[in-house]
Parts: structure tokens; sequence; C-alpha cells
């Protein structure tokens, strides 16, 4: 019989793979999603245990894994009368010291196969218990005259283990036999999506090398570099189609140049601002002015606290562009605030005879008709709406400028939908964030975007005294609720509403509800929340506006956009259920006029000490930015953005908050390369790789 040689590429099976079999393929493919070679490979490891180093028991830490080597003493069984089960019990002497191994239970095979004075290695986390070092159900390996002890010791990679693998004998142990298999018989067509020249200066490994460093490192060392390799190249990529995108909207399409600031600008300025604008406004409106009178389309973002006035620097940038006689299109997340807008749109705007369209769910299909015919007419120079704007058989005229309010509640789709309703040109777009985002993830997620930061609030704000309860201390919450009415002041009650509990939510709204209204029968309650019509949300928001309803009952609807200066307190039941983010901006609800104000956070009933101290970083930050720093850190970038934003994808690797820098080398690396070589025709594995990458990921509108 001729002998075949085996041998591995990326697209073979793994059902092929020696040492592995078709069965524990077949649970692979189940339970992880790995079919082929090339997908093993792209395995990552969690992390690492060095075990290249025996430590003599003398010098053992405690709870830290490590190697010990030495010789078993005698065996015990010990029973436990009360709880009816029994424990196994032995040494370990190395001669430095010695320490006591213990099973609690499945430990038949360790009698079977082990005996006294017999060498062996023993890998655990000793701790300390009754005077005595301890190991509970170590790993333990024997030593035979014949075993290379330097074998064993290695630096093993820890896999993303699910139960399924683990009972299919697929442990860490077994991982290094499949992947020595592997490497020795590995015909790797590869062509490092890297360019040489960056792989040198930023000292990366290549990519075969770092492959089998990660999987079979042999020091800590290598399996880092390894690490840093792909964790680079994963931020690389997405960096690349950032740089080309930017430079794709910044060179290919053009927008209209409103050359001129316009009579509109210069009329409001001086005869209708209600306020001095701060610094951070002014500095903000000369970024906007200067994106604007470029033939390029403008792509900003205004960070800024909540409070700190966005919404009259995107009138600003509305008026520059219908000075230039160009519409405006204005979109929010939700009605409300669209309402809101609309109102202080048309008050500021009123007495200078601009009309302001608002386009929602909620209008008459009379009404509706009306404005896209003005809007296709270019009669209607500003339209303020939902995702309303967007929709197929809304046809605009001249759009010169799209302002996206809340922007990280919309996906990447959605706002390139309504940057094409200009055509044949792009408009200049601004976009407007309340929920700050930490830098590093500014940079993954809007590479192709200039950040404008608002950070300094308008004079006169005080800030919000905040508490945190535990749910027992309702009734203090209460008492503060009732002085501040007393005083002729306003309230809102808040409570948690998501889509996979919304009817008990809801339930929970209605029940709180009728106890406000049951505890303070002398004021009058409002109730509001997602699931009412919008003239019945609007109604309620205008009850609330003019005093009529001194307490407001409802759900995060009425978490951005609504500004209530006479309201002093805000309290938010079930807080432990919101991000730290998006407590901070609801705390932003109050505060809003001259009088001290309160927010106060009620943790569920039951909460854990550590989920309140979570909390109580609301008492210590009042600086947005600080917030969603934490918040990122301990939700992780897929909670902490929420599931609307499909503009990141998931790595696999790499870690947005511990990966900052990281991220900052890549992408510097990125943009330069976009800027010497925008087509990426020096190095055709790069294109060959994003290709994959856009369709692994589905950022097919990166393309776009
Ligand atoms: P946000 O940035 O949260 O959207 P808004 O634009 O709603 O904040 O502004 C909050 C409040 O502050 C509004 O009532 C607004 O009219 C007012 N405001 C904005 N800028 C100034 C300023 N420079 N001086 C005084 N009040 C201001
Ligand atoms: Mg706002």
């Amino acid at each position: 019989m001729a002998s075949v040689s085996t041998s591995y590429a990326w697209q073979t099976p793994l059902k092929y793979l020696k040492g592995l079999g078709p069965r524990r393929a077949e649970i692979l493919q189940k339970e992880v999603n790995l079919s082929t070679c090339g997908d093993l490979l792209e395995y990552y490891p969690r992390r690492y245990l060095d075990y290249t180093r025996i430590t003599p028991i003398a010098q053992a830490l405690l709870d830290q894994e490590q190697v010990f080597r030495g010789k078993l003493g005698a065996f015990r069984v010990r029973v436990s009368p009360k709880r009816n089960f029994s424990l196994l019990t032995t040494t370990l002497y190395d001669g430095t010291g010695w320490m006591e191994l213990i099973w609690y239970h499945q430990w038949h095979w360790v009698r079977e196969q082990f005996t006294e004075n017999q060498g062996v290695l023993i890998i655990g986390k000793p701790t300390y218990k009754s005077n005595t070092l301890q190991i509970s159900h170590p790993e333990i390996l024997p030593l035979r005259a014949d075993t290379d002890v330097q074998k064993l010791l290695a630096v093993y990679p820890v896999y993303p283990l699910t139960e399924g693998l683990r009972k299919a004998g697929l442990t860490h142990k077994r991982f290094r036999m499949i992947f020595q298999e592997l490497f020795q018989s590995l015909r790797l067509d590869l062509s490092d999506p890297i360019p040489p020249a960056i792989v040198e200066r930023y000292n990366l490994m290549e990519i075969k090398t770092a492959y089998r460093a990660m999987h079979l490192p042999t020091s800590l060392e290598e399996a880092h570099r390894a690490a840093y390799r792909f964790k680079f190249q994963e931020f690389f990529l997405l960096q690349v189609l950032l740089a080309q995108r930017k430079r794709l909207l910044k060179s290919e399409f053009t927008a209209p140049a409103f050359t001129q600031i316009g009579p509109l600008v210069e009329e409001f300025y001086h005869r209708h601002l209600p306020f001095q604008l701060t610094q951070a406004q002014k500095r903000v409106i000369r970024e906007i002015r200067r994106d604007m009178g470029q033939a390029v389309p403008m792509n900003r973002l205004i960070q800024g606290d909540v409070g700190s006035g966005k919404t009259i620097v995107a009138l600003f940038a509305a008026l520059i562009a219908i000075g230039n006689s160009y519409q405006v299109a204005l979109m929010t997340p939700t009605e409300v605030l669209a309402e809101q807008h609309a109102r202080s749109f048309r008050r500021w705007l009123a007495p200078m005879g601009i009309p302001v369209g608002l386009l929602t769910g909620g209008i008459s299909p009379a009404q509706r008709k009306r404005i896209l015919a003005q809007l296709q007419s270019g009669d209607l120079p500003i339209i303020i709406g939902t995702h309303a704007l967007y929709q197929d058989n809304v046809l605009y005229a001249r759009l010169g400028l799209t302002i996206i309010d809340e922007q990280h509640k919309f996906g990447v789709r959605q706002r390139a939908l309504l940057w094409e309703k200009a055509q044949p040109y792009r408009p200049h777009n601004l976009l407007m964030t309340a929920t700050p985002i930490p830098r590093t993830l500014a940079l993954a997620l809007y590479g192709d975007v200039d950040v404008s930061i608002i950070d300094e609030l308008p004079p006169n704000r005080q800030p919000v005294q905040t508490l945190v309860y535990a749910s027992s201390q309702r009734p203090q919450a209460w008492r503060l609720l009732q002085q501040e009415l007393e005083k002729g002041h306003q309230a809102y009650v808040i409570y948690p509403l998501v889509e996979e509990s919304e009817k008990l939510d809801l339930q929970a709204v209605e029940v709180g509800y009728q106890e406000i209204q049951k505890a303070f029968p002398q004021y009058k309650v409002g109730m509001i929340h997602g699931k009412m019509s919008s003239e019945r949300k609007e109604h309620e928001m205008a009850r609330f506006k003019s005093g009529q309803t001194q307490i407001l009952v409802g759900t995060t609807v009425i978490e951005v956009g609504v500004d209530v200066p006479n309201a002093t307190v805000l309290i938010v039941e079930h807080a432990d259920r919101f991000g730290l983010s998006q407590l901070h901006q609801l705390r932003g609800r109050v505060g809003r006029g001259s009088h001290p104000s309160y927010a106060v956070f009620i943790a569920s009933r039951g909460l854990s000490e550590q989920a309140l101290e979570r909390l109580q970083a609301l008492q210590t930050y009042h600086d947005g930015f600080r917030i969603s720093e934490i918040d990122l850190k301990l939700r992780g970038p897929g909670d902490f953005l929420g599931k609307k934003q499909s503009g990141l994808p998931e790595f696999r690797i790499a870690d947005i908050v511990d990966d900052g820098d990281i991220l900052k080398a890549a992408r510097e690396a990125a943009f330069t390369l976009i800027e010497e070589d925008p087509l990426l025709q020096s190095h055709p594995p790069l294109q060959t790789y994003l290709h994959y990458y856009i369709k692994q990921y589905g950022l097919d509108f990166f393309t776009t």
C-alpha cells in the first residue's frame, strides 16, 4: 500500500486532522463553529498558563497556578459522616517542603493510577488551610524513568472551552497535541496582509510565525508578541477601511461649498440670540463653519455633555445652510426629541420668518403629504423628524446639511440612507451625541469622522446632587420629592423598559404611577411611555412643561431632549438596570434651572454591594467623559454601544478598552498607508484580506 503523506492547508476540513478525528471535529463545528484548519488557527486562546518553570514548594505563591515536582506520600481516604461523602488526601514532598493534595469527589482514578513514593508533576493553585499548604483537585502527571520533563514544561494556551468541548476531552492539553500535529504538516500559502514595511516599523511578528507562536509558544513573551500582532491586525484592517472611507468622502464626493456665512447667521447672532455663547460653543461653530465652506462633505461629530448646549450650535449650522439656499434635515431617535427640537427651532426662527417642518410617525396623512410636497419643491428649508426622514418617498430639492442628534442610537446604515438623500452631491453632516464616547472607542468607531468637543457648560449651572439608595430607602426619596413639590418645583420618576421584558416593565410603570398618585394626592401626576401615541406623549409633555402636572412618571422616552428648568428632582427606579452613561444622561434632565437639583438612583431589591458601588461612581463623577470610560470598562463595547450600533465589528482578540495603545499604533499605520497608497496597489494581499474581512463582518456599507 502506498503511504500517503498528510499535509494540511487552510481549507482542509478538520475531520482529516490526525489526532482529532471525525467525532471531535463534529463537536468543534457544533460548539464553536470551527470547520477547517484555518478556523482552528484563528481560534485564539483566551490566556496562557506558564508551566515552563518548576516552583520549589518552599517558594510557593498562594492562589497562583504553579508547577511543582516531587514525590507522593501515603494516600488516605476520609469519610465525612455528616455529609455522606468521602475524600482522598495525600502529600507532596520535594525536599524544600511539603503540601497536602486533596480530592473531594471523582478521585478513584487517582487512587488507581498513582502510588506512594511515585514521582509526579503537580499543577494547581495552593491555598493555606488549617496551617497547611494545600491544593485541591490539582492536575497530576506521572513521571517515569523515561519521561522527558522538559517536554511537559511548556506554555499552555487556554482556549475558550464550552461544556461540550470539555466533555469530548478537548482540554487545553488536547489542543496542544492537535496543534503539534497540525504544524508538523502544515503547508500555509499565506501572504501577510500587513505590508512588510509596517511589519518592520512596528516590530510585528510575521503572520506564519505568529500563528505558530500563538498556539505553540515556547515562552510567554513569544505568545504575547503573537497576540500583539493579531490585535494590531484586527485594528489595522478596520482602520484601513476607515481611512479609505474618509479619503473617499473627502476626495470623490463633492458637497456644496457654503463660501458665504450668509445673512441669516448675522441676523440671528445680533438680534435674536437669547444668551451669550460659551467659548466652547463658539469654537465648535467656527470648526463647523470652516468645514461647510469647503466643497468636500463635512463629517463632524459634536460630543458634549448633557446640557452643554449642542442644540444652538446645530441651529447655527442650519442657518449657514439655509442662508446659502440649501435645505436642512435634523434627525432624532425619538419623537419626543424631534418635537422638542422643533419647538426650540420654531421659537428661535419664528422672528426671522423661517418655517420648520416636523415629520414623525405620528402626524396625519394630510399633513405628511403637504410636508413631502414642500420638501420636494424646496419651499421647506428645514425638516425635523425621526427615521421617517430617510424613507423612500421622502425627496429633497436641495438637501445641503444633515444633523443627526443622539447619533449613536442610529446604525451606520441608517445614517448613510439619510446622506444619500442629497443627489448628485453629498450633504454636509453634523453628528451630535450627549453620551460622550471614550477616546479609544471614538478612534475605533469614527476613524473617518472629525470630532469637536464642547467641554464647557453654560454659566450658572449647579451640579446635581446625586444620591444612591437601596430600595428600603424609598421613603427618604419620597420625602425629598415632597419637599421640592412644596417649593413649587417639579419631578421625574423613571422606570426601565427593555424589549425582552416590555410587558412587565410597562406594568411596573403603571403600578408606580398609581402609587405616586396615592402618595401625593394634592399634586397632579402625568405618565409617558413609548407605547403611547405620539399625540398622547406630546400632550403629556406639554402638560408637564407648562406646569399643569408636577410629577411625570415614565420610561426613558424622556431620556433625551426634555428641557424643563423647573424640574429639580429625578428619581430613577431599578437604577442598576441602566448603564452608567445612560444614568448620567438622565441626570441631565434636572439641574437645568437656577435651583439646586437632586438625582436619586434607587437600586432594585436585593442588589449586591458590588452593584451598588458601580452606581456610586455617579456620586463621585459628574463629567460625562469620565463616566463613559468607567461604563465602557464595566460593560464592554457591545453593551456600551447598544444593539443598534452596527458600525463596529466584534473584535475576536483585540479589546478596545485594554488595547488602546495598539489601536493608536494601528490607526497611525493605516492612515499613513492610505495617504501614500490610497488604492493599496503596492500590497495586493491586503486588498484580498480586506475583501474577506468585509464579508466576514458584514461591513459592506464601508464600500459604499
Ligand atoms: P444639550 O447639549 O444637552 O443638547 P441643550 O442644547 O438642550 O443641551 O441646552 C441645554 C439648555 O441650555 C437649553 O435650555 C439651552 O437653551 C441652554 N443654553 C445653551 N447654551 C447656552 C448658553 N451659552 N448660555 C445659557 N444657556 C444656554
Ligand atoms: Mg440635546
